[in-house]
């Protein structure tokens, strides 16, 4: 008996060893698979994060040097000498070699069937360029090549156009297919996290142990992936993605307990410039010492994040809109103290736009697109702040409602030209007309430029906008030319315009094709539209300065260019700004600054024109001044071309104006 009990108990021992050994070996196993998990997903996260980055980098060159090669095209049309043409030949080739490098590259890293179907539509599509391009070129390396607008314009353009397209579907699907491995990396990092942690209940101590040591490794690259994943490298800030994720958690509490917040976008309002003149080392730096600055005018529980570029975004949690504005002001203040940096002092400001919840929206994409309307608008009238109202709306109720109306707009002819008269100072008749655009509304009336200009920028509208002002501006040079004046006509380009290479050579064939000069056509270009890419502005006004347009520096006093950038562009005349004007009625100081820029302007050989002249004081006061022109309701509002006519007769500035 005592011997069979002695049996049973060996057997139930080492079957207990046995439990134990395989308990254990399973808790082993089961440890290495939920380690081997995370680690599988930290290398997915890892991936997603250094690949992405690279393949951006690679569309963003094959689109610079597409556009490159465009300029370069359009630049040996225009030079005669053959030096020249041979150094625009020598860079269109680096550029092809670069779209080239950059196209291969992106080849290699594919990794999506949807990805590899746009390479080959590039690939195929770029190959029968090649043979169109290179003929092209040959012809314009050959002999005098303005008569080869056209075999650019109808041949090669299409084509780089068709290439451009796909390489813009290409950036859409990378950036749709990070989103969507970020969040998968993420589920399966939870998957993973409950995993270990359910073994962690029921294993031994020592396989704990292990588990915790391996998991805190494990776990530590993972969060910092995971860091990576959703901050900003640059800065440290939370990136887009974490800031969506703490704006929808806001939305949840405040809908629970009832509580307001605001979110303020902003925009620094001249960081390209410092990019381009000092270099990205220097625009880094001064990102990193902005979102310091931004971090100590705000409290911990408020989340400041960077968006992209020089675009950032803060979330105040529980205040209302009057706290908020004095935030805003806060934080602008700060800005204003000048940056030193690389020895040297940076001044930078920003525009702010404010949106409340829920007044202004109640879900996340709608608050960040009435904060972004606010900045735009607050950019638009050169204020620092600007809260949403639903005057905003009045053109913009959703970006897809604008844009199937402007383009109806624009095809159904609801936009009207009205003209404005420039006069000489000096003899006292008029020498041009500014075309100022108006939106006749089926539904909302009479609009003025202010109300839809800004959108029709934003949705990528405003090339066609600016084709319809050409063509109808063009009309009016004819009817001057028929009647027998020496009138010339000047239309305003957008910011956006200066960037599209396509531009010149599009406005060109359009004043051919209607017989008229290029000097008939004045071409006014903001100031801050030229400071916002002064490098990629410059290209492009050479290029219509060498085709003979005379060039308007437009708003002149509020953007900020330098002296020695100003005597760089080629510009026939500079406008300066109404408000100065307008200000001379009541301060000194704007006196002494119209004053001044009329001498500034002289002194680099540029005509002055002064618009906003409202009264007959301000008349005598700048033909005091030796200013050329002037441009104001003293002298017309601005008119339709009908009651142009009339003016022109009627009025004494409009007499006698024929050659
Ligand atoms: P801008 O180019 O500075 O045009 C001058 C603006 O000042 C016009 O306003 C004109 O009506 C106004 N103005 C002229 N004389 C006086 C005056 O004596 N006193 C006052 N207080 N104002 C005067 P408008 O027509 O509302 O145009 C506003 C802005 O819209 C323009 O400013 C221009 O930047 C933009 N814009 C107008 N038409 C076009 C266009 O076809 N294309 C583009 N890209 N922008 C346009
Ligand atoms: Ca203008
Ligand atoms: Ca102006």
């Amino acid at each position: 008996m005592i011997k069979s009990l002695s049996k049973i108990s060996t057997h139930v021992g080492s079957r207990i060893a046995i439990g134990i050994v395989v308990i254990v070996v399973l808790m082993l196993s089961l440890t290495i698979a939920g380690v081997n998990y995370m680690s599988q997903v930290n290398v997915r996260m890892n991936d997603i994060v250094n690949n992405n980055n690279v393949k951006m980098e690679m569309a963003h060159i094959m689109q610079n040097s597409l556009r490159e090669r465009a300029l370069n095209m359009y630049i040996m049309t225009i030079v005669d000498d053959d030096f020249l043409k041979d150094d625009e030949y020598q860079r269109f080739n680096i550029h092809a070699a670069a779209y080239y490098q950059a196209r291969k590259k992106m080849e290699e890293l594919a990794s999506t069937p949807e990805e590899k179907e746009i390479l080959t539509r590039i690939g195929t599509l770029t190959r029968s360029a090649q043979s169109d391009v290179q003929e092209v070129v040959d012809l314009l390396l050959k002999g005098s090549a303005l008569q080869h607008y056209d075999a650019i314009r109808n041949k090669v353009m299409p084509k780089q156009k068709l290439i451009n397209d796909q390489v813009v579907e290409l950036v859409a699907l990378q950036k749709k297919q990070t989103i969507a491995a970020v969040n998968e990396a993420e589920s399966s990092y939870q998957y993973a996290r409950k995993l270990m942690l359910a073994l962690g209940g029921i294993a031994s101590l020592l396989v704990i142990a292990v588990a915790t040591l391996v998991g805190q490794k494990v776990s530590k690259q993972a969060h910092d992936l995971q860091y990576q994943a959703f901050h900003d490298v640059l800065t440290g800030l939370p990136n887009r993605a974490l800031f969506l994720d703490r704006l929808s958690h806001a939305i949840v509490r405040s809908h629970r307990e009832g509580l307001k917040f605001t979110i303020i976008l902003l925009d620094l309002d001249r960081f390209k410039e410092v990019n381009d003149t000092l270099g990205h080392n220097v625009g880094d730096q001064l990102l990193q010492e902005v979102s310091r600055r931004l971090l100590d005018t705000i409290r911990k529980s408020d989340t400041v994040a960077r968006l992209g570029g020089d675009e950032f975004v803060i979330l105040l949690e529980q205040l209302d809109l009057e706290h908020a504005l004095s935030v805003a002001e806060k934080m602008s203040n700060s800005l204003d103290r000048p940056f030193k940096l690389a020895d040297q002092k940076i001044d930078v400001s920003a525009s702010f736009g404010l949106a409340y919840f829920p007044e202004h929206g109640e879900d996340s994409i709608s608050l960040l697109q009435k904060a972004d309307m606010a900045m735009y608008s607050a950019k638009n009238n050169h204020s620092s702040c600007a809260v949403y109202s639903s005057d905003l709306d009045k053109i913009s109720r959703s970006d897809l409602t604008f844009k199937s109306e402007f383009l109806q707009a624009i095809s159904h002819d609801e936009l009207v030209l009205y003209f404005q008269p420039k006069i000489d100072l000096g003899s006292g008749k008029i020498t041009s007309v500014e075309a100022l655009v108006r939106w006749q509304h089926p539904q909302r009336g009479f609009l003025a430029p202010d109300l839809f200009i800004p959108m029709a920028e934003q949705s990528g509208l405003i090339d066609q906008m600016t084709f319809w002002v050409l063509k109808h501006a063009l009309l009016q040079c004819a009817a001057f030319k028929n009647a027998g004046l020496d009138i010339t006509v000047a239309i305003n380009l957008s910011a956006r315009s200066l960037r599209d290479v396509m531009l010149p050579v599009e406005i060109l064939s359009r004043m051919v094709n209607a017989g008229i000069e290029p000097a008939m056509l004045v071409l006014e270009i903001t100031e801050s539209a030229v400071m916002s890419d002064p490098v990629a502005a410059l290209k492009v006004l050479e290029v219509l300065d060498n085709m003979g347009f005379v060039l308007s520096l437009d708003d002149f006093g509020t953007g900020y260019s330098s002296l020695a950038y100003l005597m760089k562009l080629p510009v026939d005349e500079i406008k300066i700004d109404k408000s100065f004007v307008l200000g001379m009625a009541d301060d000194n100081q704007s006196a002494v600054i119209v004053r001044s820029t009329i001498d500034l302007g002289h002194n680099l050989g540029k005509k002055v024109v002064a618009e906003g002249v409202e009264t007959l004081e301000l008349w005598n006061a700048l033909a005091k001044w030796g200013c050329d022109t002037a441009q104001g309701y003293y002298m017309s509002k601005p008119l339709p071309a009908d009651k142009l006519t009339q003016w022109l007769q009627e009025s004494q500035w409009g007499l006698a104006s024929k050659v």
